[in-house]
């Protein structure tokens, strides 16, 4: 076991509903750091470049409407196994799917609106890091 980043997104959803205070709370709780955080505005085309992998899915218009409706925050989180932590933390893709007491179970409404994103893989969460914050100093571990 190591010390890994992920990457997550509080989506739409879940900062239109005023919830981004109660998700970042359990993220804490739940032993994470938060090594960057940003609230921003996804153009079309950041949208449809972090999701260029879903491209051929049938919801991918869905999702990219969705990302771009309204801000987001993002944030890169550090733990120990933090790829799979903050997946088990998430929960299921479809909040009706979900365990209780993960985040999309508590804060998410259906498949689509699911509050939150999580990195699958370490290699993803790197190049999904990089996405969103090139460029810019990502704190050190302490
Ligand atoms: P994420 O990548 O957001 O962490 P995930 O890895 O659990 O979610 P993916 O299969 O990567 O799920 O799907 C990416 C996102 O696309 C989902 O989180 C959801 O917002 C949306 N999505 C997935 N399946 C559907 C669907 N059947 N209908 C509408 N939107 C969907
Ligand atoms: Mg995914």
């Amino acid at each position: 076991m190591a010390i890994e980043r992920t990457f997550c997104i509080i989506k739409p959803d879940a900062v239109e509903k005023k919830t981004t205070g109660a998700i970042l709370a359990k993220i804490e709780a739940a032993g994470f750091t938060i090594r960057a955080l940003k609230y921003v505005h996804m153009s079309r085309e950041t949208a449809e470049g972090f999701y260029a992998i879903h491209k051929a899915r049938p919801f991918f218009g869905e999702l990219c409407e969705f990302m771009t409706r309204s801000p987001v925050v993002i944030a890169v989180l550090e733990k120990e196994s933090a790829v799979a932590a903050w997946r088990t933390l998430m929960g299921a893709t479809d909040p009706a799917k979900a365990e209780p007491d993960t985040i999309r179970k508590l804060f998410g409404a259906s498949v689509g609106e699911n509050a939150t994103h999580g990195s699958d893989s370490l290699e993803n969460a790197k190049i999904e890091i990089a996405y969103f914050f090139a460029g810019s100093k990502v704190a050190p571990s302490a």
